[in-house]
């Protein structure tokens, strides 16, 4: 930890990635662990998949269930968050580069421009047919009301939270926002995510290619832990906070 923590004080920009895992500790399933959403119901995957989105009635009805019960709506920011919110007070941080959708990030009191939300955001939908974009708590109200899958109420299109399902190509704002993020970092920091994704987990490429250190926080194995710098296996909540400590 002081090793990272020397690496992060010397540095000028650090980037930080985070996936499901840093969110945890919220009371917010990941999808691939062992207690994983994906892992205990492999059916639930199709709820993220756009095909079977579109296709099938019932796997709407059921994303929107889904969506109502979401534990993010009642969840808090965790150390981990915080921490993230103690590295910008430093001036150190370049961006947080995230793939949950909770918005624990802002709600912990980052900057919302230094997030930058590589797979949307759960807290608003968007219609599939006419783009339109609106807060998801209206959606909810529909869906509380009576109505299992609501329908956009400009063209009648199919609604779906503001996020990357499978099958859906990423915002190229958004991502090459992430990859300049990445490209100009003296740390990358690598934070409860599995590594197993692409595009994003090439980001961890673009910033060893451009000098950074790769520094990666994760219970599990992921496929960049041979290539990076530091491998921290300790609980996130208890790891962030103790590398922001020591810089
Ligand atoms: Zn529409």
């Amino acid at each position: 930890m002081e090793r990272i923590g020397g690496w992060v004080r010397a540095a000028a920009n650090v980037t930080v990635l985070t996936g499901a895992g840093i969110s945890t500790d919220s009371g917010i399933p990941d999808f691939r662990g062992p207690q994983g959403v994906w892992t205990k119901d492999p059916s639930a995957e199709a709820l993220s998949t756009l095909d079977t989105y579109v296709n099938d009635p019932e796997v709407r009805k059921k994303a929107w269930r889904a969506r109502r019960d979401h534990p993010a709506w009642t969840a808090r920011p965790n150390a981990a968050h915080e921490a993230l919110v103690d590295l910008e007070r430093s001036g150190k941080l370049r961006g947080i580069v995230t793939q949950n959708i909770d918005e624990l990030h802002q709600r912990a009191g980052s900057r919302p421009d230094l997030v930058i939300e590589v797979h949307g955001t759960m807290r608003r939908v968007s219609c599939l047919s006419c783009g339109e974009n609106a807060p998801m708590e209206r959606a909810l109200e529909r869906v509380a009301a009576g109505e299992e899958d609501p329908a956009c109420r400009s063209c009648g299109g199919i609604l779906k939270s503001a996020t990357i399902s499978f099958g859906q190509a990423l915002d190229a704002d958004v991502f090459n926002a992430a990859v300049a993020a990445a490209a100009d970092c003296d740390v990358f920091l690598a934070v409860g995510t599995s590594l197993g994704v692409y595009p994003v987990a090439g980001l961890c490429d673009i910033a060893m290619d451009c000098g950074a250190r790769l520094v990666i926080v994760n219970a599990e194995p992921t496929p960049y832990d041979g290539r990076a710098d530091a491998v921290v296996r300790d609980p996130i909540g208890a790891a962030l906070p103790a590398i922001v400590g020591a810089a």
